[in-house]
């Protein structure tokens, strides 16, 4: 923890260095100080010394020169010798001649300079020797020298001792001192520094800064507590200005009153839905719903009813377009707008258009108001009509506008042309649901021939729509339409019940032939399909022989075991199977070995150019080959030409159906041509 910092910039080291240096240079001062008080002390010392000692030998020197006695002058002189100190003793007579004298050179040291300096090398003291009571005569002199090295190397032995004790003194203090301060300083701070680190600055308040134990109370103790205080203060108001952003935020993205996404969240959805349709190759379909005469109820009613038939409207949208499918918005105003992605088609975005006039018409109580209303819908579908956001959206909305010029409770397309079609096949939609009803449905019947006998051997049901104002509208239009509506389930068992009417009152004539139905893949997939067509053939009491259904193989590869189980059930009663329109679809061998087919009806699209387009006329020998091979009866539908028909015989075919031989009749007409063909073929054999 303490890597980051540098050690000299540390508080401990530099407190450290500072006491070290005050330390050490007070304590040189103080010990200089002393130093020189206690050289000035030797000094006086050894002048002292060396009265005392003068005064000591002055009697017995003065005798010894009276009386010229060179012994005790000796004796004096080599007494003074056992001191160290003395380098030279001298007893003079009067006239300077020595009576004895004694010297020895001065003390090496190697500290002679310093002490030289300090005290000069010798200190040399001079006295007249005089009787006393008599001071007038002089009768020598006594000279000493004293060596000032022995004073003095005791005085620098003190002055090291003084010098290193405070050196000593001051390096303890400062480590003591460092010691401490570390403890209780430097260490928390560092402590206190690496809490800090952890704070997260976006949740300051999240993570505290921790108190270092023992510090709770003292200085840094209060100042960890003061800038936890700051750090929840600053959290806290962070999160205030974060829920303030949240509310501004959601404020632009929602609509207040309704809770519906707001036009500028609504216009990035919507970019992210094109972007998904894109991917997906779906449609997607922008619908603006405006509501009708929305000022008036306004008016009439006062803005708060306003507001909540718009709440209403809201709610009525949010529950009848409920899914992932949906994106709902309120542009402003009256206007709503809706997004549909995942389309297979226009007429899905109609259908969703219907069922939202449907809700939003629903009377409803608002304060007491029984108000009723309306919407006019505006529809733009991508990517036919506009492939980017906003021009989508601007088409919509045009539409919206143009359309409630027109009237109210409806909608419409954007392009005429789509909106002319839908419109159509929504009255088709309408006019087919009471075409049963008003009986304008009948039955028309194609011959199918036996190409070795030239027999009519039985004949396929067509349905034909005689519409009041249309004429007849072909099945290939509206048959899917009646499959898509799931209406196909009663017109087709409609259809198999007049055909079986037909096969019995033919059975009763002498016409024994047989009916072949088209079963939709919608009513394959009827769970009762099988009882209803077993219940019909029982109540027509008409074998089941005489009955045929053609399935195409689209319809049983949707659920191909449930397809299976139910055909297997058809065809174990008597009736048999055909597959219409083979070679259009999947053709596998696998599915076909499964079902229980008898008859493989050769799709017209081939035998139409058979003998001109090599690979059709590839295609439909195949068929036979393979008819003859899975011992199926191959049926060619669509033989327009006496070619077609001779080549179809010659190939192996056993049966066909086409222009060629008839058009689909009606059941009187039919009669009469079976009579004249079999009365032609009679006549050409014979
Ligand atoms: P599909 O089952 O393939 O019927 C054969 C169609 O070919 C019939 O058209 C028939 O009129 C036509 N056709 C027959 N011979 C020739 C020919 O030589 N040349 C040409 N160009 N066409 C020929 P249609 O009656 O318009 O029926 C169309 C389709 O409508 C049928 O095709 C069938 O899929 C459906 N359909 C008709 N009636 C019914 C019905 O009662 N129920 C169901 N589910 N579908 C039906
Ligand atoms: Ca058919
Ligand atoms: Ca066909």
């Amino acid at each position: 923890m303490h890597k980051s910092f540098k050690v000299e910039n540390r508080l401990d080291y530099r407190i450290l260095r500072w006491i070290l240096a005050v330390a050490l240079i007070s304590g040189v001062i103080v010990s200089a100080i002393q130093v020189v008080l206690d050289a000035q002390r030797v000094s006086t010392d050894l002048d002292n010394q060396a009265s005392q000692t003068i005064a000591m030998v002055k009697d017995a020197s003065t005798q010894a020169v009276f009386s010229i006695d060179a012994d005790l002058a000796n004796q004096v002189v080599d007494g003074l010798f056992a001191r160290e100190a003395v380098r030279l003793a001298q007893i003079l007579h009067a006239n300077g001649e020595p009576l004895s004298s004694r010297e020895r050179p001065l003390t090496e040291s190697v500290f002679r300079p310093l002490i030289n300096w300090m005290f000069g090398a010798e200190r040399q003291f001079r006295t007249e020797l005089m009787r006393n009571g008599n001071s007038d005569t002089v009768y020598g002199y006594f000279v000493v020298h004293y060596d000032t090295a022995p004073a003095a190397n005791i005085w620098l032995g003190r002055a090291i001792v003084t010098f290193t004790s405070v050196i000593a003194t001051a390096v303890i203090l400062g480590m003591v001192l460092y010691f401490v301060f570390y403890m209780l300083l430097t260490r928390p701070l560092l402590r206190i520094v690496n809490s800090v680190k952890q704070v997260d600055p976006a949740h300051p308040d999240d993570r505290l800064i921790a108190t270092p134990s023992g510090h709770e109370k003292d200085e840094l103790g209060h100042w960890v507590k003061a800038t936890n205080t700051l750090l929840i203060a600053i959290g806290k108001s962070q999160e205030r200005q974060r829920e303030a952003e949240d509310r501004v935020s959601r404020l632009a993205r929602y609509d207040q009153l309704t809770g519906l996404l707001s036009r500028d969240s609504f216009m990035d959805m919507l970019q992210a839905d094109i972007e998904e349709s894109k991917r997906n190759h779906t449609l997607l379909s922008v619908i603006v719903c405006g509501i009708d005469d929305f000022k008036s109820i306004n008016d009439q009613c006062g803005f708060r009813t306003g507001d909540l038939t718009l709440q209403t409207v809201a709610d009525r949208l949010m529950s009848c377009l409920n899914g992932s499918r949906f994106t709902i918005a309120r542009l402003g105003g009256d206007q709503f707008v809706i997004v549909e992605k995942g389309l297979k088609d226009g007429f899905q975005a109609a259908d969703t258009a219907e069922a939202i006039l449907a809700r939003i018409s629903e009377t409803m109580g608002v304060e007491g108001h029984n108000v009723s209303m309306t919407a006019t819908l505006g529809i733009a579908l991508y990517p036919s009509d506009a492939i980017q956001p906003d021009r989508l959206l601007q088409s919509a909305e045009q539409t919206m506008m143009l359309a409630k010029q027109k009237g109210r409770d409806h909608f419409q397309f954007y392009v005429a042309s789509i909106d002319q079609e839908i419109r159509d096949r929504k009255q088709l939609e309408k006019d087919l649901s009471q075409a049963l009803a008003m009986d304008q449905f009948h039955l028309v019947y194609q011959p199918q021939i036996d190409l070795q006998t030239k027999r009519v051997i039985g004949a396929e049901a067509l349905l034909r729509w005689e519409h009041p104002v249309r004429g007849l509208v072909p099945p290939d239009y509206f048959i899917p339409v009646s499959e898509n509506n799931g209406s196909i389930v009663e017109i087709g068992q409609w259809v198999l019940e007049q055909a079986c009417l037909q096969a019995k009152l033919w059975a009763d004539k002498g016409l024994p032939l047989r009916v072949a139905v088209n079963l939709s893949a919608v009513q394959l997939r009827q769970d009762r399909i099988v009882d209803d067509i077993l219940g019909t053939l029982k109540r027509y009491d008409i074998p089941a022989g005489r009955l045929e259904l053609e399935v195409t193989e689209t319809s049983f590869m949707t659920n191909l075991s449930d397809a299976v189980a139910k055909l297997h059930a058809l065809n174990r009663a008597g009736i048999s199977l055909a597959v219409d329109d083979f070679g259009t679809g999947y053709s596998s061998l696998t599915y076909l070995k499964k079902m229980p087919v008898q008859h493989l009806k050769i799709d017209k699209q081939f035998i139409r150019d058979l003998l001109i387009n090599e690979e059709d006329t590839r295609i439909t020998n195949t068929i036979i080959d393979l008819g003859r091979s899975l011992n199926l009866t191959v049926v060619a539908e669509g033989v327009e030409t006496a070619e077609q028909e001779y080549y179809l015989s010659q190939r192996g075919c056993k049966l066909a159906q086409g222009y060629f031989f008839s058009k689909p009749l009606r059941p009187a007409v039919f009669e009469t041509f079976v009579q004249g063909f079999h009365q032609k073929i009679i006549e050409n054999n014979a």
